[in-house]
Parts: structure tokens; C-alpha cells; sequence
């Protein structure tokens, strides 16, 4: 005889009346301990019992990795009240109706979904992609549960290409409680006013009234449906859409620059300047010793290039700085200034950006969220856009989503 241990089933209201170990899995025969059942037709309980349905056989959590199954064959109860007595099937509170799984099992697989993919849990659970399906439907809202907040004060709307390329974009609105955590508010099928509009119109009026930042990208989709529906609310430009813009255009001139270079410079001397590439995209600050020097090799033999890199890392340095909405204004604005004397082109279309948003671009500065709320964010969008290529249907990338950012509280152990 092996060593054997013996520990609770831990499912209500069941007597277990057999056990069999067979092949890589457990089957356990159960039966009811209810003692009644509710009428379908009149909603009352029914003690009277009338007989044995078939049996259901249930996937259950797994023992030792041992596959395990419940079987159970569900009891039925007659109303002595209604016309002709008709009968009821139990339902028993561990497993839904139609379910092939308990209900255990399924927020196991829920669980083991979030940041994973429904076809690699149904290959490592040994169970059918719709069975995975069938606990996403059952587990998982399609929509956001208003009734769980009691304020929302800043939201984000940020928006994913649902495949790479394409310019198929659904929005994603969330909730921004501080400290990078976010909680889905909704998935939008598109970033036009109308669909933005309606949605802000969805939310209950006085959560709406608690809405005081909406932030976003430059997109007047968003800013006209924030003005029309939630007229109290300020909308703020993102950080890091705003220094992905300015970066671009001095990006822009280090491509140049490098073709020229390319003609002048002999090929060994170019040669030392490949590489330079990710060490001038990143922040100045963040460089190993080695990266700081090909930047400098670089920028030695590209003097443009040095200002509009000095420029680039200037405006970062004045949103890391700690300033209000007006001297973050003012500063903004000198360096404007600074960019139109350095005779520079590059940031051309990013001045005229800086036009029409300044407003809201420095309305950061009226809370300026910390760099690690900022960092936490970008990384969870970063991987919210990866994860949801190829998921098209707008109910179930929210659920999908909402169980990458909230699944963990619901399913976790
Ligand atoms: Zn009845």
C-alpha cells in the first residue's frame, strides 16, 4: 500500500459515495445532500422528491496534477402546488447549469487566462477552446459595473491598433487611481466624437460630475466629446505622447544627418557611428558610459544635430521639473523660443502642435503625476496593445482585458 492522505472535497452540500483512481485521473461520485429543490414555475421550494436525472459529469481542480471529474446525478424535486406537479432539476451552488466544469474549475482557468491566451490554457488545462470560451462568457462581465466605483476623478482614454499596421484603432477608457494601477471603464469600437461622446453620456451622471482630468492624446475626437459631455473636466495630454512627438522630429534629423554623413565621412569613420541609434533615442540621463560616447562621437560630427538634441532633452528636463501651470507655460514658451533662434527645422510640425495644444499639453502640470505612475502606466498599455492583436470583438476584449488589470483580485488565491 503507498502512503495515503485523506483531505475535504470542499463542495457544499455533497456526500461523496465513491472514489476511483484510474488512469492520470480522479473520478469522484458525489450526491446532493439539498434536500429540496425551487419550482421553475411558482420560484417556491420544493421538498417533495420525484427522482434521478442522468448523470453529469463535471471537470473539477486537479489533485497531485491528476486530472479530476465530479460525477453527480442530479436530483429532482416535484412542486405539490402547481397545476399537473411539474418537476424541477436541482441546481446545486458549485456548478452552473450547462457547465461541463465547477465553478472552482473555471475560475482556475480564468485565473491562468490572465496575460495568457485562450488557446495555450485549454492546451495546458486539456480542455476544449470553447470550454475556455464558454468560462470567459460565464465568469466575466462584457461591460464595466458602474455600481463599483463611488468617484472617478481622472480617466484615461488611450487608443490600440488591433492589428500591427493597421489603422483600425478601438479605445480603451480606464480608470487611473495613481500609482500606474488602471481599471477598465470600457473598450470603445472607435475614436470618433459620436462613439466617445456616447459612452461618456453612459456613465452615471453623478460619477460624470466627479471626472476632473481626462487624459488623453492629441486627438479632437476625444477633447470635443470631453467638452460637450463632461464640461468640468480638464483634459490633459499625456507626457508621453508629447515627448514621443518632439523625439520624433529630432529623430528625424539624426536620419539625415546620417545620410550626409554617409557622402562625406570615409567608410571607416562612418563605420563608428552605426549603432548610434538607440543610444540617441533614449533619455540623456539613462546612457551607459559607452552609449554616452558614441551620442558625443555623434554629435561632434553633426553640430544641428547637438542643438536639436540639447533642445529634446531640454523640454524633458522642464516636465520633469517641478513647476505650476503657469511657469511650466513659461518655460515652454522660452524654449519656443530658444528652438525658432537655433535656426533649426526639425521641430517645425511639433511648434505647430504645441499651437493648438499648449493648453492642454500644460494642464500636466496641475497634477503632475510621478514619473512611476507614468512608467507603470505606459508599461501596462504597452502590453495591452499586445495583447490584443488579432482580438476583434469589442465585449470580449474588454472582458480579456479586464481580467489582465482587475483578474488577479477576482481569481487570484
Ligand atoms: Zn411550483
Amino acid at each position: 500500500m503507498p502512503p495515503m492522505i485523506e483531505f475535504p472535497l470542499d463542495l457544499p452540500e455533497v456526500r461523496v459515495l465513491k472514489t476511483e483512481l484510474k488512469k492520470r485521473e480522479i473520478v469522484i461520485t458525489v450526491e446532493s445532500t439539498r434536500p429540496y429543490a425551487i419550482c421553475s414555475r411558482c420560484g417556491e421550494k420544493t421538498f417533495d422528491f420525484h427522482s434521478y436525472d442522468d448523470p453529469i459529469r463535471l471537470r473539477h481542480l486537479p489533485i497531485l496534477e491528476q486530472r479530476v471529474f465530479i460525477e453527480l446525478r442530479p436530483k429532482r424535486y416535484r412542486c405539490p402546488t402547481c397545476d399537473d406537479h411539474p418537476t424541477t432539476t436541482q441546481q446545486c451552488d458549485w456548478y452552473e447549469p450547462r457547465s461541463p466544469h465547477t465553478k472552482a474549475f473555471e475560475q482556475s482557468l480564468l485565473r491562468q487566462l490572465i496575460n495568457s491566451t485562450v488557446s495555450d490554457v485549454a492546451r495546458k488545462q486539456g480542455v476544449s477552446y470553447d470550454a475556455v470560451l464558454g468560462a470567459i462568457k460565464r465568469g466575466v462581465a462584457r461591460s464595466v459595473n458602474w455600481g463599483e466605483f463611488t468617484s472617478l476623478k481622472v480617466i484615461g482614454m488611450d487608443e490600440i491598433a488591433l492589428r500591427k499596421g493597421h489603422r483600425d484603432f478601438v479605445v480603451i477608457v480606464t480608470l487611473r487611481r495613481g500609482d500606474g494601477d488602471i481599471a477598465l471603464l470600457g473598450v470603445l469600437p472607435d475614436r470618433k466624437k459620436e462613439t466617445v461622446a456616447a459612452f461618456l453620456c453612459s456613465i452615471p451622471p453623478e460619477l460624470r460630475a466627479s471626472i476632473e482630468r481626462v487624459c488623453t492624446d492629441m486627438y479632437e475626437g476625444y477633447t470635443n466629446a470631453v467638452k460637450e459631455q463632461i464640461a468640468q473636466a480638464r483634459v490633459v495630454i499625456d507626457r508621453f505622447h508629447v515627448a514621443k512627438a518632439y523625439r520624433e522630429c529630432a529623430d528625424k534629423l539624426r536620419k539625415s544627418e546620417l545620410r550626409e554623413l554617409k557622402q562625406e565621412l570615409e567608410d571607416d569613420e562612418y563605420k563608428l557611428l552605426k549603432g548610434t541609434m538607440w543610444p540617441f533615442r533614449r533619455n540623456a540621463a539613462d546612457l551607459e558610459p559607452e552609449q554616452e560616447q558614441a551620442v558625443s562621437l555623434l554629435l561632434e560630427c553633426a553640430p544641428d544635430l547637438r542643438k536639436a538634441y540639447d533642445l529634446r532633452e531640454e523640454l524633458s528636463a522642464i516636465f520633469d521639473a517641478e513647476h505650476t501651470k503657469e511657469s511650466g507655460t513659461r518655460a515652454i514658451t522660452d524654449w519656443v523660443e530658444s528652438v525658432k533662434q537655433s535656426g533649426l527645422k526639425c521641430f517645425d510640425s511639433f511648434l505647430t502642435t504645441l499651437d493648438h495644444w499648449l493648453d492642454e499639453i500644460s494642464n500636466y502640470f496641475l497634477d503632475r503625476q510621478t514619473s512611476g505612475f507614468q512608467e507603470g502606466l505606459n508599461n501596462k498599455i504597452k502590453v495591452l496593445k499586445r495583447r490584443c492583436y488579432g482580438i476583434t470583438n469589442v465585449s470580449h476584449l474588454f472582458q480579456r482585458i479586464w481580467l489582465d488589470l482587475d483578474g488577479f483580485k477576482l481569481f487570484g488565491i
